[in-house]
Parts: C-alpha cells; structure tokens; sequence
C-alpha cells in the first residue's frame, strides 16, 4: 500500500542529535521517548539509540515503559509520572524504576519494599519551579529528620525539571539551579538528574549526572534565539490527489475563504486535521515542492488539504509535498498555529505509512 503520506524518520539523524547533545551537555545523556518518541515511534528510537550507547530511557507512563522493555537490553527505564497505587508489582516485575513525586509515592515504594524484604531502586523528584510534580523543598526536611521514610529505597538519582530552560535569561533558571543544590546537598544526594534539552546549552552549570533531553533529538530547536543545532530527522510527505486549474474568482475549500485572484493551480493531497496537521494553520503554512514553498489555499478539511501551486507547473497528480521536515520545521509549523513544535510532533497522525532509515 502506498499511503496517501509517508513519515520518513531518519534514526540515524537521531542518532546523531544524540552525539552533538552528548558532547554539549559533557556528562551522561539519557533519551526522553515519552509520547511515542514524540509522536516519531518510541521502540525504533530507542534500539538504534541503544546501539549508539545509550542506557537510561524516559517515558511518562508505566504502560510506554512495558511496551519498551523487550525491546532494549542493558538499558533502564524510568517513568516520570510516578507510581500510581497497585502498579507497584509491575515496576518490579519489569525492572522499571519509577520517578517518586511524592510523599504518597515514596511511602508506598519504601512498603512495598519491605513488603518484598528487599531493595527497591528510585528516582527522587524535587519540585523547583514547576510546582507539577516533585516534592515541594519543604518536604526535604521530613526525609532526612526521619530515615525510616525511605528504608529500602536505593535512590539511584535526584533530579528535578527546568520551567524555563528555552529562555536562557529567565531568572528562573538560576532559582531552580540554586534551590536544586540546596535540596542535593541536604539529601546528600548521590547522583543528579537536571537538564532537559535545552538545559543543556544553558553552560556548565546546569551539568549533572543524567541529562533528561527529549525535543532536541526530535529536530525541535533547544536554543529559539539561535540556529538549531539540531537535524530534523523527519519528512512528512504527501502525494498529490489532484491537479486543477481554477478561473479568477473562485473560491476552494469550506466556507469559500479563499478565492482565486488570477487563474490557479491548486494542488490537493490527501493529509487533513485528523492527521494531527492543525486546522488552524488554513491559508497559513506552506508546503515544499522540489525547494519551492506552495502557499496554503483554503481551510484544512479532515483528509484533504489544498495548495497555491501556480508557480509549479512541473507538480503533476503523484507529485510529492513535504508538509514537515527540514524546509518546513516543526518548530515554524508550531509558532505558525500558536504552539510549540512539540506540539505538532506528538499529534502527529496514524494514518501515515512510516518508514525509517538506519533501523
Ligand atoms: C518531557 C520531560 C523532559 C524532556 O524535555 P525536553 O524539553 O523535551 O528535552 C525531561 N524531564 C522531564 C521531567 C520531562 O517531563
């Protein structure tokens, strides 16, 4: 079947990404394939990074932490949400260590491992600045007044999360910074777990034990007020339906709000909103043909959505437009929409027919 889009994603790109943040961030780097792997595909993600010597892999939930496991080996898995109550038995049986957010967190993980008359790992989340998960600092004191709060807890790191890490002037970033090296110093912690993507390129100081990056390897710029480091491993591309040339004054698409000024070619193909392409980017965003950028016309339907391609008269029916990718960033397609890029990689459609390079 030929699909009426391919999602073309480049592991090696990916790979690559991997390299240049691992060199940035000057410590160890984990991969963040929560969500799919941004939509791209958690599992072929995370073998090929696997094989690039990556051994510590994020995900949000238990489920995508099980979903992952036959597929790495050597390799721990960590799930940021934390325990929920009854899922204890599941982290254990598929060596899955959990991220404790909570006071309720850790007296249920720290039972459990009585329960069980062993030591059970954990990652120790303190709240910074996000005031979302994590222990509040406040909490700290009752854990080290009281050691019984975490008997049998092996705390592989302490880590906590950046707000603001894209502005690199935020003076948030410092606060977090300094309330995170309070709270390590009085947990004595072992091992830190700090930066996200784009904490890695605020400097050394933001270094630590475990870098968390997750957009960065996705192509997503972590530094906005500079260019991107970053391949963009992704080509999403849509195969043209149809061809029609329109006389001045006619309208295409939903509730005619865009019309014909001289004669057009319009260029439909068969991607739409329920395709994860946003419904608000009508008339807004373009699309690439052989390096020339083809003007939106008209609203997005479900399916379809309609292209400007006078300019193009070698774009024939078959023809294919890059809808996202390296000249149509995720990052711009998400500013366009008034999103992230995040945002456009994780909603990302199933219909698309998916193959990957350097699997
Ligand atoms: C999603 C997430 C990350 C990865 O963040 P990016 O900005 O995608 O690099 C790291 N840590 C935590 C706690 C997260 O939730």
């Amino acid at each position: 079947m030929r699909g009426n889009a391919i999602l073309t994603v480049d592991l090696n790109a990916i790979a690559a990404n991997w390299k240049t943040l691992c060199h940035a961030h000057r410590g160890p780097v984990a991969a963040v394939v929560k969500a799919d792997g941004y939509g791209l595909g958690a599992v072929p993600i995370a073998k090929r990074l696997r094989r690039e010597g990556c051994t510590h892999f994020f995900v949000a939930q238990l489920g995508e932490a099980v979903a992952l496991t036959p597929h790495l080996r050597d390799a721990t898995i960590y799930v940021l949400g934390g325990i929920l109550p009854g899922d204890e038995a599941a982290f254990v049986k598929h060596d899955i260590i959990p991220v404790l957010n909570s006071m309720d967190d850790i007296s249920r993980w720290s039972q459990y491992a009585r329960l069980l008359g062993r030591t059970l790992p954990a990652l120790l989340h303190i709240d910074t600045g996000m005031a979302r998960l994590g222990l509040p600092p406040e909490d700290i004191g009752l854990l080290t007044s009281n050691s019984a709060w975490l008997y049998g807890i092996s705390l592989r790191y302490v880590m906590t999360h950046l707000a603001c890490a894209d502005e690199p002037h935020h003076p948030l970033n410092a606060k977090q910074r300094i309330r995170f090296a309070d709270a390590c110093a009085r947990l004595k912690a072992p091992l830190r777990s700090f930066a996200n993507s784009s904490g890695i390129f605020l400097g050394t100081d933001y270094a630590s034990d475990l870098a968390r990056p997750g957009a960065a390897l996705y192509g997503i710029n972590p530094t906005p007020d500079k260019p991107n480091p970053m391949h963009i491993p992704l080509k999403l591309e849509a195969c043209v339906l149809q061809v029609r040339s329109i006389a001045a004054g006619t309208s295409v698409g939903y509730n005619a709000t865009w019309e014909a000024r001289h004669t057009a070619r319009i260029a439909t193909v068969g991607v739409g909103y329920a395709d994860g392409y946003p419904r608000i980017l009508s008339t807004q965003a373009s699309a690439c043909f052989n390096g020339q950028m083809l003007p939106m016309a008209g609203r997005i339907s479900m399916d379809l959505m309609t292209f400007d391609a006078t300019n193009a008269p070698d774009l024939v029916p078959g023809s294919m437009l890059e809808l996202i990718g390296p000249s149509v960033p995720p990052d711009l397609l998400g500013q366009q929409a008034g999103t992230n890029g995040y945002e456009i990689l994780t909603t990302l459609g199933r219909r698309f027919v998916r193959q990957y390079i350097g699997a």
